[in-house]
C-alpha cells in the first residue's frame, strides 16, 4: 500500500484547483513508508485528491502526477501521458514538421519534472524531480515508442536538481551516439546542436518563433543581438537582409559553435557577421562611450531570477540593460527584449522596460507582445510554465 501525505486543514485549496505542487508547509504527515520518487496518496480529510510523487529533500515536498485517486501511477501511466504529450504537438499543424521540437513540457503537460526535447531523430530528456528519476526508464521507452525515434540522450545536469537531493547524471538512455553532428534547420537556418556541451538540452527552442519574427524585421538594419548564445537569432537577422549583425556573448565556446553554424549556411553573407565575446553590460556601455547606434537590438538574457527572491536584484540587471538599449537605438529602432525569469511576471518586465525607456529619455511604444513558442504550452492550473515573456518595442 502507498503512503498517504496528509495535508495540513485548508491547504488542499491549490490542489482543487489542480496545481500540482505541495509545498512543505501544506504537509501535515506522512503516514507509512515512502523513499524519494515514490508515488504517495494525497489525503485532505478522508479523501485521496491525488496521486504525487514524494521528493523529501525539496521544499516542493510532492509533485502531482494524477488528479484521479484510482489512477495507477506504472510504466503504462507513463506511456499514456507520454503519447498524449507527442500527440498534443500536431494541435498546430505547423509544429509537426518542426525537426527541433519540445516535446515534453514538464508540469505542463502533466509530467513534472520532465523535459523532452527532439532534434530529428534524436530525443533528449533532462528529469530534474524525484519523481522523475525514479522512473527514467519508463519514460524512455514510452519516448521511443511514441516518437519513433533512434535514440535518446540524458541531461539531467541541471542545478536544480541539487534541491531534490539528486546528482548531476548524463550520458545515452537508448540507442547509440550518432555518427556525424545533429543538425536541424529553422526557417530555413542550418544550426549544429551539441546535445551533450550545449545549455540546457543543446538549444533554445522556447525562441523558435520569436528568431522567425526577428528576420522578418531586419532587412536593412544594422542589427545588435546581445546573449547571441550559438547565433539563432543572429543568423535569422542575416537571412534576413540585416546590413550588419555584431553578437555578444561571455561564452567563448558558445560563440565558437555560432561561427561554426554560419559556416553551415553558405547563402548567408558572412562579411556583415562580428562576433565578440564580452560582458554584455560592459560592452553596451562601451558601444555607448564609442557613439555607436543600431536600429534593431535584441536582448535575451538568461534567468536573473530563478524564484521571486530574486526579483528586486533581477530588476536591476533587467533595468540595466534595458536602459543602455534605449540609449544604443537610433530614433525609430525597435528593441526586442525578454526575460525568461519565471520570478518575474509580464506586468513586472514592462513596468521595468517603461522605466528604462523613460530614464534613457527615449518614447516607445508596444507594437507586439512575445512568448514562448507553442510547443512550450502553458496549463492554465499552472502559470509559472509562462516562464518566457518579451515585448517588442518601437523607439523615438
Ligand atoms: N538568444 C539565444 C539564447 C540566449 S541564452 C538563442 O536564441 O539561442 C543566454 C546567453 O547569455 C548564454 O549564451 C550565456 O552564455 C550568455 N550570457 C550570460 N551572461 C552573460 C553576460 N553577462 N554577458 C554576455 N553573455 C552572457
Amino acid at each position: 500500500m502507498s503512503a498517504q501525505l496528509i495535508l495540513q486543514p485548508g491547504k488542499e485549496r491549490s490542489l482543487l484547483r489542480r496545481h500540482p505542487w505541495i509545498f512543505a508547509g501544506s504537509v501535515e504527515r506522512l503516514v507509512g513508508r515512502a523513499r524519494p520518487g515514490d508515488t504517495v496518496e494525497v489525503v485532505a480529510g478522508k479523501q485521496v485528491l491525488a496521486k504525487a510523487a514524494w521528493s523529501p529533500a525539496s521544499q516542493i515536498r510532492a509533485r502531482v502526477w494524477s488528479f484521479d485517486a484510482d489512477e495507477i501511477i506504472d510504466n503504462a501511466f507513463f506511456k499514456r501521458r507520454v503519447a498524449e504529450a507527442v500527440a498534443r504537438r500536431g494541435v498546430l499543424p505547423r509544429l509537426t514538421f518542426e525537426p527541433g521540437l519540445r516535446l515534453i513540457h514538464a508540469e505542463s503537460d502533466g509530467l513534472p519534472g520532465v523535459i523532452a526535447d527532439k532534434y530529428g531523430d534524436t530525443v533528449v530528456v533532462q528529469l530534474t524531480s524525484a519523481g522523475a528519476e525514479k522512473w527514467r526508464e519508463a519514460i524512455a521507452d514510452a519516448l521511443m515508442r511514441a516518437t519513433g525515434c533512434a535514440r535518446i540522450y540524458e541531461r539531467s545536469d541541471s542545478d536544480v536538481r541539487g534541491l531534490e537531493g539528486l546528482e548531476p547524471r548524463a550520458g545515452w538512455l537508448r540507442g547509440e551516439a550518432p555518427t556525424g553532428e545533429i543538425v536541424i534547420e529553422e526557417h530555413g537556418v542550418k544550426m549544429a546542436i551539441d546535445i551533450v556541451g550545449g545549455h540546457k538540452t543543446g538549444f533554445y527552442l522556447d525562441q523558435r518563433d520569436n528568431r522567425k519574427l526577428l528576420g522578418e524585421l531586419s532587412q536593412g538594419r544594422r542589427v545588435l543581438n546581445c546573449f547571441c548564445y550559438t547565433g539563432g537569432f543572429s543568423l535569422q537577422a542575416l537571412a534576413g537582409s540585416a546590413a550588419a549583425v555584431l553578437s555578444i556573448d561571455s561564452s567563448q565556446p558558445a560563440l565558437d559553435r555560432a561561427v561554426a553554424n554560419l559556416a553551415l549556411n553558405p547563402q548567408l553573407d558572412a562579411t556583415r557577421a562580428e562576433w565578440r565575446c564580452a560582458n554584455v553590460f560592459d560592452e553596451l556601455r562601451r558601444l555607448k562611450a564609442a557613439g555607436e547606434t543600431f536600429d534593431l537590438i535584441i536582448l535575451d538574457p538568461p534567468k536573473f531570477a530563478p524564484s521571486a527572491s530574486y526579483a528586486e536584484r533581477a530588476a536591476r540587471a533587467y533595468k540595466d540593460i534595458n536602459l543602455l538599449g534605449c540609449k544604443l537605438l537610433a530614433p525609430g529602432g525597435l528593441l526586442m527584449t525578454y526575460s525568461c525569469s519565471g520570478g518575474i511576471g509580464l506586468e513586472l518586465f514592462q513596468k521595468i522596460v517603461a522605466g528604462a525607456a523613460l530614464d534613457a529619455g527615449r518614447d516607445a511604444r508596444i507594437v507586439q507582445r512575445l512568448q514562448g513558442a507553442p510547443d512550450h504550452p502553458v496549463a492554465l492550473a499552472f502559470p509559472e510554465g509562462e516562464y518566457l515573456k518579451g515585448l517588442l518595442l518601437h523607439v523615438f
